[in-house]
């Protein structure tokens, strides 16, 4: 038998943009450290303006984390008379994880057998009057449709939540992913499509009162220095060092966002008739990751190792059915269910090199 020993396709490498990007990193970071101001200064401010512009909201609040955000973005738009929180079961569980730490309950809804996004279709029924805010994730980088959801939440007083962690830069029907709910998390985790060099996130929002909440609960729910005004305050803060690396690479998302979608286009005119990619055909969607779906996942996986590419899935469990979680909503999501024994995961970063793509495209052909 023949041994293959070329070098493994990644499913990421962050090295590879750090590298390439070495310099001006280094050049940001010095500019930090000369400035001696390392929380809540100039370079948060700079960066909270810059991506309000880019997004086309009035308010950027930078906080620890992409699941800090939603968090705190729960909090300060959670209506004062409910406590649940609706959302898709099959995106990660970052936003149960960030309701079950605001004290809230989660109940889910299914997705759409194409798109993977939330099934508005499904949305009049599962707004029972406990519910207060519906999260809407732009799952994989594609941005979903929000009038529906927005329509159908508005008519009974639930607010609505946009978790953009995978899909900054999407804009679908001339909408920024981002700027039309009540509010959005964003993250920054270094494999997001704009990255920092550790953890970040952001709440975005239009509506001054819910920026000041944000504002407020990042730190500690001061009102004023040593003050505590609101409950449920945290230390949840954007650091100058990030806050400058993400100022310098929010200039280059939109080209490293088309050099994705150039990826995964590829992959799905290649791809045998028993693989269906899903599309990334328009700035509707950012194409964070590659996601494959099939009905021969394992056969698939062992094809694409014997041509040395790694895959991942995204995700493999459902919220529903995570041990940890299960007793909290046991219902039954049949097409969440599908889908997660269906997805796979094949390299999509801006960095991979021309041969690479080309390897993964070869293997998806020929399966
Ligand atoms: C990464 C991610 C988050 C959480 O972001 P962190 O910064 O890792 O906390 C939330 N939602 C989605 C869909 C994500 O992919």
């Amino acid at each position: 038998m023949q041994v293959n020993d070329e070098p493994w396709v990644p499913v990421n490498d962050l090295a590879r943009g750090a590298r390439a990007e070495a310099a001006t990193l280094q050049r940001v970071m010095s500019r930090v450290v000369d400035s001696g101001w390392f929380v809540l200064g100039p370079e948060g401010k700079r960066f909270e303006a810059e991506l309000g512009e880019y997004l086309g909201v009035e308010h950027v609040v930078g906080v620890a984390s992409g699941t800090d955000a939603l968090e705190l973005a729960l909090r300060a738009v959670m209506p004062a008379d409910r406590s649940v929180v609706l959302t898709v079961a099959n995106a990660g569980g970052y936003a149960t994880t960030a309701a079950l730490r605001a004290g809230f309950q989660v109940r889910y809804i299914d997705v759409c057998e194409e798109s993977h996004l939330l099934d508005a279709a499904l949305l009049e029924e599962a707004l029972s009057p406990e519910v207060g805010v519906v999260v809407v994730t732009h799952l994989y980088g594609r941005a979903a449709d929000l009038a529906p959801v927005l329509a159908a939440c508005r008519q009974v007083g639930v607010a609505v939540v946009e978790d953009c962690a995978q899909s900054i830069g999407a804009v679908r029907d001339g909408v920024m992913a981002g700027s039309s709910a009540d509010a959005a998390a964003f993250s920054f985790y270094p494999t997001k499509n704009l990255g920092a060099l550790g953890d970040g996130g952001a709440v975005a929002t239009s509506d001054p009162a819910t920026a000041e909440r944000v504002r407020r609960l990042r730190q500690y729910g001061w009102t004023e220095k040593y003050t505590v005004g609101l409950p449920g305050g945290c230390n949840s803060r954007l650091d100058e060092l990030q806050a400058a690396v993400l100022t310098s690479r929010l200039t280059s998302l939109d080209k490293s966002n088309e050099r994705r979608r150039e990826i995964v286009n590829h992959y799905r005119e290649r791809a045998s008739r028993r693989v269906r990619v899903l599309l990334a055909p328009d700035r509707g969607h950012v194409a964070h990751l590659g996601v494959l779906v099939t009905d021969h996942r394992s056969e698939l996986v062992e094809h694409l190792h014997a041509a040395r590419i790694h895959t991942d899935v995204h995700y493999p469990v459902p919220d529903h059915h995570q041990p940890a979680w299960r007793e909290n909503e046991p219902g039954l999501l049949p097409v969440t269910e599908r889908l997660a024994t269906q997805v796979l995961s094949v390299p999509v970063f801006p960095e991979l090199t021309n041969d690479e793509i080309e390897r993964v495209g070869a293997a998806l052909e020929c399966f």
